[in-house]
């Protein structure tokens, strides 16, 4: 093989002809590279040329067209190619006859699709099969080009060739095409020419140059095609040069005997055994096996039919497995006994097979540790954490939600929080079923087995609440249409009372009716070994999002090194706290609420010396009061009844607080650090009740690292003013109780205009913390509690590839992010950087964080592991490239 690989120039590929450059992939394409590894082994690949991606990016210059330069490159590369086969383009006897595929250096939509047998004219049809004395072949292969540059590069729509195929079939009384004769496949392809010809309005005409050239220019065009352009730039591939094309020699599995195509993969899809799996169909090309005309075989079947063929094959997919360091699915064609291998990939796999390959090639020696660690797909470990429904034989789902929280929940459903409080504590499984959540709420989904909601999107209450607790949960199941006043919802025309049975399942945001059977995980000594290979080589810190002790045990458990969001607003929704919190909320002046905070401190001190205690060593980041305090009201009737009578105070002294701090947009409301400028004495009370607790911990010789954060800043005044304040308490708290310890007092960026700000913000801010969800409904300006009404349409309609609140939007909302960073640390170099928001336990979103230089991700603690292997898998990816 040619070395000039970063040029225009072609490259050609023939077995035993040298071998891939490391770093060829982004000119060659993922296709071209692998064909000339291939060819380097001696495989039996039908020779071939690979147009560079360099000489895409020398056409689309020239607007999309060959010029003098870059045609010469294709004439010189084509007649290398005819030299070394002993066979020229576009003769009428014996021609060389190619392939052209589109060869990307990653998976990318809206590229061109194969054109097959460019070269061939009606004479060299006819004379192909006269010559092979299989007249079937030459017109079968004749007809194929036309439908294939018509649609690929014509533009002319594909169905209506599929019917004019299958009107074919029907008047000769085939099957399938393979049963059609010389006459009949002559005759398909005029009337192909004819269709063409209508559609387009120009004749068809045998020009094999003109034909190749056009189909190259259109192979290149495509790069810049709509779907293209927008997944390169959503995938931030914008600066790769183009997709280089592969012309490859035709191997013709259209003959009757001894002929076929197939694809063979050397683990199982589902399971990752190591086992031959694939699909094999006989007189056919590989175009056929996803074309449903007909069915195909397990490609085991070629063992006993061919067995020298199948072993070969077998042979070259083992050696294949071994060069790439990965399973391998490999595409192949049969011609007359003879196995041509036309390209390979890594195999296609689940998330659970992944991890059952990473570690067979890692235990068998093909791989190192870090190649293994990134062959796994981190999506596994959501499987291996919770059990899934088995659904062999399930019912079709009763509706479906967005997928919330991952797992499965089987359980009688209610619709009452309370009423999910008496069941459990007779030992019910319930699923709490809600038109959306509250705080007021909390009880109910502790005990819950699983939640579902029919409002609401990925970062609602109840979701975010769910993925904290590690409980399944559905959220925006907009089916559901729920009557709270006879205890029923409705589905359709089903009917789901209290107490009947449902199955949920929040890694797909299915309901099923009834009781589906529940898988229980197993493998774990394998998880634990690839965690082990992600910490070895992680960068970024994993921190957990944990609320209570019990959190931050679980968060220790699974291998958090601090705790990154202490959310101290879940603390107060306690049965011990709330009725103190509501008598401050509903108290006249300061006086009252100072007297009902004083009344809250001793028992916030010890959750915090608490945590404190478990978390030895590792840093905690406590967050200050955040939400509005409506939040912290009863909304219903009954539970303003309640409230009422538990406090002895009237249901409308509750009615008339409830009314007065009533926001319409609480998101963008009275919240956050608005809420110390308002109400000093709440934050007064909990930062002297963090330090009080760090202080008593200390002198226990607990190692306590705690962090004060102050939420929702958008001005640096607001934190500088605010700092002032905690600063004078911190340091008089801390002379009270005779003790010294550093204490970090940083803050949340998530409002855009803090982002945009960060170089007046760093100066008053030891750490910074994205909270990436409300940074998110910020900058799209989607509300979180809402966006589920909308967002499923947005996925549906490709108007959005994700939901930017699960992974993050790094076009967006990730440049608020970077600016935050660079600015942030060009005016404060110390500046501790990390991030809360849901993104920090999704993986894609870990990648992002590592690449802009976080320090760490903060998530739930049921999602540490995942940021922990996505995190190890950024830094092997990041030496790698
Ligand atoms: C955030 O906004 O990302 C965050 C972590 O805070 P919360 O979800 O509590 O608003
Ligand atoms: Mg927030």
């Amino acid at each position: 093989m040619s070395k000039r690989s970063v040029s225009t120039a072609t490259v050609l590929f023939s077995p035993g002809n040298g071998g891939a450059t490391p770093g060829d992939v982004t000119m060659l394409g993922g296709k071209g590279a692998n064909l000339c590894a291939m060819a380097g082994l001696d495989a039996p690949v039908p020779p071939g040329l690979v147009l560079p991606a360099g000489l895409c990016a020398a056409v689309l210059s020239n607007g999309g067209h060959l010029n003098e330069s870059t045609r010469t490159e294709l004439q010189k590369g084509l007649a290398q190619l005819e030299e070394h086969v002993g066979r020229k383009f576009g003769a009428e006897r014996d021609p060389l006859l190619l392939a052209l595929r589109s060869s990307p250096p990653d998976s990318i939509p809206g590229l061109m699709d194969t054109v097959l047998n460019l070269g061939l004219t009606e004479a060299g049809a006819a004379a192909l099969g006269k010559q092979a004395g299989d007249e079937r072949v030459g017109w079968d292969a004749y007809r194929r080009l036309v439908q294939n540059f018509s649609v690929q590069v014509l533009g002319v729509p594909r169905t209506g060739f599929d019917d004019l195929l299958h009107e074919k079939l029907e008047a000769e009384g085939a099957e399938g095409d393979d049963e059609l004769s010389a006459d009949a496949l002559q005759g398909l392809a005029q009337v192909f020419r004819d269709h063409s010809r209508q559609v387009t309005g120009t004749d068809w005409s045998d020009e094999p140059l003109g034909q190749l050239e056009r189909a190259v220019e259109a192979g290149f065009a495509a790069w810049n095609g709509p779907i293209t352009r927008n997944y390169r730039y959503e995938q931030g591939l914008e600066r790769l040069p183009g997709t280089a094309l592969v012309l490859q020699a035709m191997a013709q599995g259209t003959w009757q005997a001894q002929s076929g195509a197939g694809r063979y993969s050397t683990r199982v899809p589902g399971t990752g055994e190591a086992k031959p799996h694939g699909q094999f169909l006989t007189t056919a090309l590989c175009t056929d096996l996803t074309a449903g005309l007909r069915m195909t075989d397990p490609v085991t079947k070629l063992e006993k039919e061919l067995p020298e063929v199948y072993q070969e094959l077998q042979g070259w997919a083992e050696r294949l497995e071994r060069h790439f360091r990965d399973a391998q699915e490999i595409y192949f064609v049969v011609e007359r006994g003879k196995l041509a291998l036309l390209h390979n990939r890594p195999a296609p796999r689940t998330a659970r097979a992944s991890l059952h390959i990473a570690l067979e090639l890692e235990e068998a020696g093909i791989c190192d540790d870090k190649r293994a660690l990134c062959l796994v797909q981190p999506q596994v470990i959501d499987e291996f954490l919770h059990p899934v429904l088995d659904k062999t034989n399930a019912p079709a789902p009763l509706a479906k939600g967005l997928p919330a929280s991952p797992g499965s929940a089987v359980g009688q459903v209610v619709f009452f929080a309370e009423h999910a409080v008496e069941l459990a504590n007779q030992g019910v499984s319930t699923i709490l079923i809600r038109h959306e959540t509250s705080p007021e709420d909390i009880d109910g989904l502790k005990v819950s087995v699983g939640i579902v909601t029919a409002h609401g999107g990925l970062t609602s209450h109840a979701a975010v609440v769910a993925r904290g607790m590690g409980k399944c949960c559905v959220v925006g199941a907009g089916d559901l249409s729920i009557n709270y006043l006879v205890n029923e919802m409705n589905v359709g025309d089903q009917v789901i009372k209290r107490l009947d049975w449902v199955s949920i399942d929040g890694t797909t945001g299915e309901i099923y009716k009834g009781q589906l059977p529940q898988v229980q995980p197993t493998l774990e000594g394998g998880m634990v070994k690839v965690l082990d290979w992600a910490d070895k080589y992680r960068k970024l810190g994993v921190y957990a999002n944990a609320d209570t002790p019990t959190d931050a045990q679980h968060a220790v458990e699974n291998g958090a090194g601090g705790i990154g969001l202490c959310r101290t607003e879940h603390m107060f929704f306690e049965i011990d706290r709330i009725p103190q919190f509501r008598k401050m909320i509903l108290a006249k002046d300061e006086v009252g609420r100072s007297a009902a905070l004083s009344e809250l401190l001793p028992l916030q001190r010890r959750d915090f010396m608490e945590i404190f205690r478990v978390m030895d060593g590792r840093p905690v980041t406590i967050r200050l009061l955040d939400p509005p305090l409506n939040e912290f009201l009863p909304k219903g009737i009954r539970s303003q009844t309640r409230m009422a009578r538990t406090m002895g105070i009237s249901v409308e002294a509750i009615q008339a607080r409830v009314e007065a701090l009533g926001e319409n947009n609480p998101m963008m409301g009275h919240r956050g650090c608005r809420l110390a400028v308002t109400y000093p004495e709440i934050y007064n009370m909990q930062v002297r009740a963090i330090v009080e607790a760090a202080c008593i911990v200390k002198k226990e010789g607990v190692v306590v690292h705690p962090e004060i954060m102050v939420p929702l800043v958008s001005t640096a005044r607001e934190l500088s003013v605010l700092r002032g304040e905690i600063e004078v308490l911190v340091k008089g708290v801390m002379a009270e109780m005779n003790e010294e310890l550093p204490i970090r007092i940083g803050t949340m960026i998530e409002t855009p205009r803090a982002a945009v700000v960060s170089r007046a913000i760093a100066l008053h801010a030891d750490f910074y913390s994205f909270g990436t969800n409300d940074l998110t409904q910020m900058s799209y300006a989607f509300s979180r509690d809402d966006a589920g009404v909308f967002l499923p349409l947005y996925l549906e309609r490709h108007i959005l590839d994700e939901d930017p609140f699960v992974a993050l939007d790094q076009q967006g909302t990730g440049r608020l992010v970077e600016i935050a960073v660079k600015e942030g640390r060009e005016v404060n170099p110390e500046l501790k950087l990390g991030i809360c928001g849901e993104h920090g336990g999704e993986p894609t979103s870990v990648k992002f964080f590592h690449r802009v230089g976080l320090d760490y991700v903060s998530c739930s603690p049921f999602r540490v592991p995942v940021a922990r292997l996505a995190a190890g898998q950024a830094a092997v990816e990041e030496r790698r490239n």
